[in-house]
């Protein structure tokens, strides 16, 4: 995943960078969650009982996550 990215950002232009979202946001890897969190100790985040794995918010949107409602 890192390298397609890595990849992607060298074949585009700098217009093309600023357009794209690396901001690192935060998941609990199970199904049944739908929700990304921007921080890694967010209540939303203290029921998971999964892996919390760490993702750009571009990968998030991705797959169908919505930011975390404490995030507000
Ligand atoms: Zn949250």
């Amino acid at each position: 995943m890192k390298t397609l990215l890595l990849l992607f950002l060298l074949t585009c232009n700098n217009l093309c960078i600023t357009t794209i979202s690396t901001d690192t946001v935060y998941i609990c890897d199970s199904s049944g969650a739908k929700k990304y969190h921007l921080r890694q100790n967010c209540k939303g985040l203290q029921n998971c009982q999964q892996k919390i794995i760490k993702i750009t918010l571009d990968q998030a949107t991705r797959r169908g996550r919505t930011l975390c409602g404490y995030e507000k």
